[in-house]
């Protein structure tokens, strides 16, 4: 089934609010089975719903829409769309009376004359039961089976009503011959999407049928793989074999699947070789201990660390020689791997990592030019340093310094830091 969605509400149109109604709807959605194939996003005004909804029914028949239910004059969808269904606007008793309940039971108050406009719904309308707020959802279709599904704004009431009730509708309906789209995501980090690319060769366009996206973030590079047409089974099947096909050619990168953190899978490590962790940083600035500590349970393996950033905390909390910071400056081979030791020393663990760089946006010079950052990961006395040029902004650097710090330490429990193809940039 191809399916289009349309989310209104000037706060989207404006920048103010980001669309996550449609990611969510197209996500859920995809999982069954059903195509979205176009998204399109108006303003809170009848003209423009009544417009993008027309359009929407005559390409595919079949619209999800999000917004303008709500009980104030900028609420506009149900009369608008009732409209192009040639449906008049009517008083629902019974949804009076379940406002009224909720107002009192909720509020202790009689329902506001305002409300009542929530219980206005197009007549030949089925009603959508809200059990997470007060607006209900609307499913309007006409003769000829062409069909609008109407549901809140806010996100968690839509999500609900998604799953509640416009899914397990649906699920009828969706009649792909049991295929569904499925995806599987392998997270890579510390190289580039070209590189990627190279790597994979024959595979970068697509394995048996299955698409592959690369999908760069802050935190690495996600390749995406999707069946789009498979009973779920076979698709299941197909991402297990492509994924392997992946996992030969560039293996080394990859870190985990899906949502997997790579602080959190660092944890898991270190509680496995039962090893603790401390760190010492500078440019990140607490950045890679917030992350540790975002792990529920992290407290069985991450120490705590000192975040030095100035000069005189390196040496006075972490023991880094100030010959080395004359000599080399904090930005340096040496000073790292004396955060990493220090660290590692003084709070007694026996895993210690050390980030200095430079963040920017200013700082810069020649030879070390911002995004400038040594890593040194120091396990049971092993030191090892790593320097990487990361892209991006201040807050970019900062972030990926830390992902890199935590990619060190997972090369150097594999027992891959060393050689080539440790940062692989884009050629
Ligand atoms: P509405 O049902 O149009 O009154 O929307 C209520 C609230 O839900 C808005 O103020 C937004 O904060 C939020 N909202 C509406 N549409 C979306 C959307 N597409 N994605 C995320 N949030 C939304
Ligand atoms: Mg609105």
């Amino acid at each position: 089934m191809n399916l289009e969605i349309v989310t209104i509400g000037d706060e989207l149109l404006l920048g103010f609010t980001i669309d996550t109604n449609a990611a969510h709807l197209a996500r859920e959605l995809a999982a069954l089975g059903a195509r979205i194939v176009r998204r399109s996003t108006c303003g809170d005004d009848a003209a423009a719903i009544a417009d993008a909804v027309q359009a929407a029914l005559d390409r595919t028949g079949a619209v999800i829409t999000t917004g303008g239910l709500g009980p104030t004059a900028d609420d506009q969808s149900k009369p608008a769309i009732a409209a192009l269904f040639g449906q008049q606007m009517v008083l629902d008793e019974s949804i009076v009376a379940a406002l009224e309940q909720r107002w009192l039971t909720r509020f202790g108050q009689p329902l506001p004359p305002s409300n009542r406009q929530q219980a206005m719904v197009p007549t030949g309308a089925t009603i959508l039961g809200n059990r997470h707020g007060s607006a209900p959802g609307i499913w309007l279709e006409d003769a000829r089976g062409r069909w609008v599904a109407m549901l809140p704004g806010v996100p968690r009431e839509m999500r609900g009503m998604l799953a509640d009730t416009l899914i397990p509708r649906l699920r009828d309906r969706i009649g792909t011959g049991g295929t569904v789209i499925r995806s599987r995501t392998l997270r890579t980090c510390s190289i580039a999407e070209s590189a990627l690319a190279d790597r994979l060769g024959e595979l970068a366009g697509g394995i048996d049928g299955l698409s592959l996206a690369y999908l760069p973030g802050n935190d690495g590079v996600d390749l995406r793989l999707t069946s789009w047409s498979l009973p779920a089974r076979e698709a299941e099947r197909a991402l297990d074999a492509a994924a392997v096909r992946v996992r030969e050619k560039v293996g080394r990168w990859i870190y985990g699947e899906g949502d997997d953190d790579l602080a959190a899978l660092m944890l898991a490590e270190c509680a496995a070789r039962e090893a603790t962790v401390a760190v010492a940083e500078s440019c990140t600035g607490g950045g890679l201990g917030a992350r540790f500590t975002a792990v529920p349970g992290s407290s069985r393996s991450f120490m705590g660390g000192v975040i030095a950033y100035h000069n005189d905390v390196k040496v006075r909390e972490l023991g880094v020689p100030t010959e080395a910071l004359d000599a080399q400056g904090a930005v340096s081979e040496p000073v790292a791997r004396a955060m990493a030791a220090g660290v590692r020393q003084r709070f007694g663990t026996r895993i210690g990592i050390g980030i200095t760089g430079i963040a920017g946006p200013d700082g810069g010079t020649p030879d070390k030019p911002v995004g400038t950052v040594w890593v040194a990961t120091d396990i049971d006395g092993d030191v090892r340093a790593v320097r990487a040029v990361l892209p991006g902004d201040r807050n970019e650097i900062r972030f990926r310094a830390g992902q890199l710090a935590l990619d060190r330490l997972r090369r150097t429990f594999a027992r891959d830091a060393d050689g080539d193809g440790w940062t692989v940039r884009a050629p």
